[in-house]
């Protein structure tokens, strides 16, 4: 079981991060947000599948303006993703965001920044600081080689706190993105030590899905392995439906959060005589949105199978096309091959 390093606990609209609280996954939308009615819908698409906090950019005032509709019609909190200009983030927290990513240190006016630490502490909204690879200050990038190193990625997200601080806010949370996994893993592992703020995890810019997919799992994976971590977005090129099953998987993967049933199904090899790769696809694509906490055994033959089915709850040993159905250990009877799917999907609603 993985040690949670407990942080201070942030709420984000309907939502609550750090503490105990369960490790939210993120998203991002791709639409335009100032165009309201593919935004929703994207937002929408992305809920049903699990995304449960999402982001939008707000790159000038028509974005800024659609959050008030936006949110009208959306039930997971809305993150605004602001760069630079004060004015769109007063105008998104005016709007209801429900957080504002935004590095202050690169509002270059104390008095703007003063004016937006104190919107947000008046509305109670919480502010990301994130630090990407590619936007380190120059003169940190200096300091530090030339590269974004994970002392130089702390040391700029530190600074962004600090303004922030300063005037009296710590409704604080924090991510620190490199391209890199071993730099982003190094940076928040230190990160993790200096400050008692949530931690935001991701690999940015990871790639394509496949590709993707592994940096990420490896990178966040990896970070929270060591108990640290109170939300996280998987960054994929493409559609971010493609994000939540990766960020679900990851959780799953490490014991952190189940989403539905868990299944072991075995790679097959010459002594399979049962079609096992289908039998497990369909199974998992069936029970997926069943939220139920079993472990499901799709075994190929008696060498392994018998033993596997008999550790899971409910599962499968394949003979010579038919299978044997184990329940909690015991044996069940024997399946004819086309009726595997169905028992296995029936027995899971049943369970
Ligand atoms: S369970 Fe049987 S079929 Fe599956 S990989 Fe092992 S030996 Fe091969």
């Amino acid at each position: 079981v993985i040690e949670r390093m407990i942080t201070k606990e942030i709420k984000i609209g309907n939502i609550k991060i750090g503490n105990n609280n369960p490790i939210a996954i993120q998203s991002m939308t791709t639409t335009k947000t100032s165009d309201i009615l593919a935004t929703t819908n994207q937002i929408l698409d992305l809920e049903q599948i699990g995304c449960e906090i999402i982001r939008v950019a707000i790159p000038d005032m028509e974005s800024a303006n659609a959050i008030k509709e936006i949110k009208k019609n959306i039930h997971i909190p809305l993150v605004a993703d602001i760069h630079f200009d004060y004015k769109l983030a007063l105008k998104a927290i005016e709007m209801g965001i429900d957080k504002v990513r935004l590095n202050p240190g690169n509002i270059s006016d104390e008095n703007k920044i003063k004016e937006v630490v104190d919107e947000l502490k008046r509305a109670q909204i919480p502010i990301r600081i994130g630090v990407n690879s590619g936007s380190v200050e120059k003169d940190i990038l200096l300091k530090h080689g030339g590269h974004p190193t994970p002392d130089a990625l702390i040391e700029s997200a530190l600074r962004h706190v600090r303004i922030v601080e300063k005037f009296g806010y710590d409704n604080i949370v924090i991510s620190m993105k490199s391209s890199n996994a071993i730099a982003t893993i190094e940076s928040y592992k230190k990160m993790s030590k200096l400050v008692n703020y949530p931690l935001h995890l991701g690999i940015t810019e990871a790639g394509t899905e496949f590709k993707g997919t592994i940096l990420s799992s490896i990178g966040i994976g990896n970070i929270l392995l060591d108990g640290i971590g109170d939300t996280f977005r998987v960054s994929l090129t493409g559609d971010p439906k493609l994000e939540i099953p990766v960020a679900k998987g990851i959780l799953e993967s490490l014991d952190i959060r189940r989403f539905g049933p868990r299944i072991v199904s075995c790679p097959t090899c010459g002594r399979c005589n049962i079609a096992l790769a289908n039998i497990a696809i369909e199974v998992e694509k069936r029970v997926s949105n069943i939220n139920k906490n079993l472990t499901i055994a799709i075994m190929g033959c008696a060498v392994n199978g018998p033993g596997e089915a008999k550790e899971a709850d409910i599962g499968i040993a394949g003979g010579l096309n038919e299978a044997i159905l184990f329940k909690k250990g015991e044996i069940i009877k024997k399946l004819k091959n086309d009726e595997i799917v169905e028992v296995l999907v029936r027995e899971v609603e049943n369970w």
